[in-house]
């Protein structure tokens, strides 16, 4: 059990619990900060992990203390595959989810019921149609809002993904948080972060103090109750008095939590990434096919994982473009 502990250990006394697998690039929604206007070059299907492969590196990270297990893309449920996908992780002893643009969720209910999916995370970034087709460049807003309504109904724990853009959306901060008065979700607003080709500029940021601000001058002081937040939580969780739902900040860029990262990401190249914002990978895929253990490369990696942000560890690194254009766009990676 030691050893077990000991290769998802990093040089910082991180233990890795949680391991996101990213199972497809394509997505049907085109999210400007997600993805560059021009698509991303797609990796030839017979790079991707096949479901077997998905299954082997998983259990092989079980194996060694991986005990939550995140499925997302691109749009993960536009894996033709997904229901063996679902089915041969749902043998392993984890915690198993999913996040989605929820687009076409409400076909995978049943699925995702027997398979013991429990948490999903939907990506919404406006309550307003007009707003949703320009930021996804897609007319879907009624369809995504429709199923986040059905998932509450069937009884799923949804959390609603919302990245902050300055001039975009700020001004439907209040709106979201309202929208947990009658609604049990959890909003969790993300800072806007930098990768390849999403023309990330600072200015565009809003930060987790601007967030709290508007929400200070909203609500009075005794109904905004701040939550507890658990263990390895990347958000700063908060209630009003009273509302049915939640909402959260995941502050990644101005108060990030590397202190207490336990996430590794697995590409749908088979590709380990031991941190969102480092351009490092080691290809547990190749080696896999080649026959060999993917034991020691899984322990290079996470040996290597460096303190903050992948080495970005000021703001004014974050805002070097020659840093994180060596990135990958965001949808190509999961989040
Ligand atoms: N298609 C699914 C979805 O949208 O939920 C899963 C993949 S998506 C890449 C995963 C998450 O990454 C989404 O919640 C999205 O909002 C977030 N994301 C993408 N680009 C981002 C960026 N530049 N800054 C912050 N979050 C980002
Ligand atoms: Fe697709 Fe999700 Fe990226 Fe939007 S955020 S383009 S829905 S992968």
């Amino acid at each position: 059990m030691s050893e077990t502990k000991n290769i998802l250990q990093d040089g910082f006394g991180r233990a890795h619990a949680y391991l996101r697998i990213s199972l497809i690039e394509r997505c049907n929604l085109r999210c400007s900060y997600c993805m560059p206007e021009e698509g991303v070059p797609l990796t030839p299907k017979k790079h991707l992990m096949t479901p077997d492969e998905i299954y082997t590196i998983a259990k092989t990270f079980v194996d060694h203390g991986v005990t939550k297990i995140r499925l997302t893309g691109g749009e993960p449920l536009m894996r033709k595959d997904i229901p063996l996908i679902l089915e041969r992780l749902s043998i392993l002893p984890v915690e198993l989810s999913i996040t989605s643009n929820a687009v076409i969720i409400d076909k995978f209910i049943k699925i995702l019921k027997l398979r013991g999916v429990k948490n999903i995370n939907v990506s919404l970034d406006s309550l307003k149609a007009e707003k949703f087709k320009q930021i996804t460049r897609r007319d879907q807003f009624k369809k995504v809002y429709d199923n986040i309504l059905l998932l509450v109904k069937e009884g799923f724990k949804v959390k609603i993904n919302t990245v902050l853009m300055k001039g975009f959306n700020e001004d439907e901060i209040i709106d979201f948080i309202n929208l947990t008065k009658r609604l049990p979700v959890a909003v969790r607003f993300i800072e806007f972060m930098p990768f390849d080709g999403n023309k990330w500029d600072l200015s565009k940021m809003v930060s987790y103090q601007k967030i709290m601000e508007q929400v200070k001058a909203t609500f009075s002081e005794t109904t905004i109750q701040r939550l507890e937040d658990a263990p390895n939580d990347t958000a700063k969780h908060y209630k009003i008095k009273d509302y049915q739902g939640s909402f959260a900040v995941i502050s990644s860029v101005t108060n990030p939590f590397c202190d207490s990262c336990n996430r590794l990401r697995l590409t749908a190249n088979g590709q380990l990434k031991n941190c969102l914002f480092s351009a490092t990978e080691l290809d547990l895929l190749s080696t896999l096919r080649a026959g060999k253990s993917i034991v020691p490369v899984i322990e290079k990696a996470v040996k290597a994982k460096l303190k903050t942000r992948g080495g970005m560890d000021t703001i004014e690194k974050l805002k070097e473009p020659k840093l994180h254009s060596k990135n990958r766009s965001m949808i190509t990676i999961g989040g």
